[in-house]
């Protein structure tokens, strides 16, 4: 007996001393930070599409430039964590939390370790079903089946690799789109019976212009990996646009989010050899208020497609020449973490629901416009269950950067307000992201009106920005505490 176990105990120990002897070799190879980036081509293949991005149903016949996911992975040793970034307006959570479980079942990378997100192309296919308007399953499929190619790739494309933050400030291509007007420059709202404080996109160059009613965030944020030798892997910009348009609608295009990526891959890419493709990647910051119209100073009218390039022109050329300056290091560690929020949908009023309910009915004797049929139909889906919306919300960290993740198109003031009172060094919010819930304008914006606060454009209770912003400064504080500080980001708590 007691030899048995002796036997048993020795081979126990050979075991372990086997494994234990293979790993320091293991260690060697997988110790110390990785980045891979990759693409995949969600371009449709059949037409025509359906568009997402506008009241009235737009057809697309053909792609005027491919639309592609892009993707990073990033591994330390210890957290392996993706950020994937989707040419399309509005994609529901559903299909990003498929995509992830698609993601973890082929690669093993935790699903709320995926962060993904749309860029808000407005000329993209409908991923989405909204009342009366069906996306189509085939291309949905096509879009999931894009999330998992990118990030599958984008691992298999792990190299050992530096990582470095840059910033740079492009203030003339941001503007506010809500403004107070002068008396008579806001509409009354028959439908709601309201009059708005503010209005959105107001009449350019008008004379009943007063003051845009929120900021701008003029900021470019950017990551860069690159491999050790110093060629570049991938760059992940974030830019508080909402988009740039001036796209004839008989076409897709990835609008200047594509055409920056373009630019920049141009630009910094490094020419021929066997190495992976360079990824350059546009997200979305918080530009749920915020357009590329100068409303004080119209500019003249674009040809088509020339508005798109020129900013993103300005946006890349800004990149890169700030690039040089950027440090990059190897010590970097990763955190990513995720909660969920139960929040409240508004509730139409019942003296909202009757007129709803009664404009529908006599819409054969009086035609209704699209948007007020839109905006009928909506008050009446509100009125049924759920009563709820279950966001996912994430905060990452890489290295001293923070990066936040909300479902929503939120304000700019939200997204200044987490670059403020982040605990990391540097800190940008991607919008879009792990799901779509419509604008999430402040309560302070809420008690303006206009557009984004309508019921049926906004479906989130009035305190969600502020709900949301407790959970992410929460999940801000967790990535952090987990992480080795750096001089930077204890001075910056100092
Ligand atoms: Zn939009």
């Amino acid at each position: 007996m007691m030899m048995k176990i002796s036997i048993r105990v020795i081979m126990v120990v050979v075991l372990i001393c086997l494994f234990s002897s293979t790993s320091p070799a293991n260690d060697a190879e997988s110790s110390g930070f990785r980045a891979g980036a990759a693409k995949a081509d969600i371009t449709p293949t059949e037409w025509p599409v359906h568009m997402v991005g506008s009241f009235a149903p737009r057809l697309a016949h053909k792609a005027w430039d491919p639309l592609y996911v892009r993707a990073i992975v990033l591994d330390d040793g210890n957290t392996k964590m993706a950020i994937a970034v989707v040419d399309n307006c509005l994609i529901a959570r559903s299909l990003f939390d498929e995509a992830k479980r698609r993601v973890e079942k082929n690669i093993g990378i935790p699903a709320d370790h995926i962060m993904a997100s749309a860029t808000h192309t407005h000329t993209a296919p409908r991923a989405r079903d909204f009342p009366g308007k069906k996306s189509d399953p085939k291309y949905v499929e096509q879009m999931m089946q894009g999330i998992v190619e990118a990030v599958t790739k984008a691992n298999r494309n792990l190299e050992p690799a530096e990582f470095g933050r840059g910033s740079v400030d492009v203030p003339e291509e941001v503007f506010n789109r809500r403004w107070f007007m002068k008396p008579g420059g806001v509409n009354p709202n028959p439908f709601f019976g309201t009059i708005d404080k503010v209005r959105m996109n107001p009449p350019r160059g008008s004379k009943l212009l007063d003051r845009p009613a929120g900021p701008t965030d003029p900021e470019v944020s950017f990551v860069s990996l690159r491999s050790v030798d110093g060629r570049p892997i991938a760059l992940l910009a974030n830019y508080s646009l909402h988009y740039v348009g001036g796209i004839p609608p008989e076409g897709v295009s990835a609008d200047y989010f594509g055409e920056f990526a373009r630019l920049i891959e141009k630009k910094l890419g490094a020419k021929g050899g066997t190495h992976p493709e360079f990824v350059a990647i546009m997200s979305n910051g918080t530009s749920g208020d915020i357009n590329n119209y100068n409303f004080r100073h119209p500019r003249k009218p674009a040809e088509p497609f020339q508005q798109m390039r020129a900013v993103a022109g300005r946006v890349a050329g800004a990149v890169t020449d700030t690039y040089p300056s950027v440090k990059h290091r190897r010590d970097v560690t990763l955190d990513i973490a995720q909660k969920k929020l139960t929040l409240n949908k508004r509730r139409p009023t019942p003296e909202l629901v009757a007129r709803a309910k009664k404009m529908l009915a006599a819409e054969k004797e009086s035609p209704m416009s699209v948007q007020a049929k839109l905006y009928a139909t909506r008050t009446l889906s509100l009125n049924e269950p759920p009563f709820t919306e279950e966001l996912i919300l994430q905060a990452a960290r890489i290295g001293d950067l923070g990066v936040a993740a909300i479902p929503c198109e939120v304000f700019a003031e939200t997204g200044l307000d987490i670059k403020k009172k982040s605990p990391l060094a540097d800190t940008f919010t991607i919008e879009l992201a792990n799901g779509h819930y419509c604008y999430l304008p402040t309560p302070r914006q809420h008690a303006l009106g206009g557009y984004e606060t309508r019921l049926g454009t906004n479906i989130l209770e009035i305190e969600a920005s502020e709900k949301i912003k407790a959970v992410i400064f929460d999940l801000l504080d967790k990535v952090n505490s987990h992480g080795v500080d750096t001089p930077e980001s204890d001075a910056k708590r100092q």
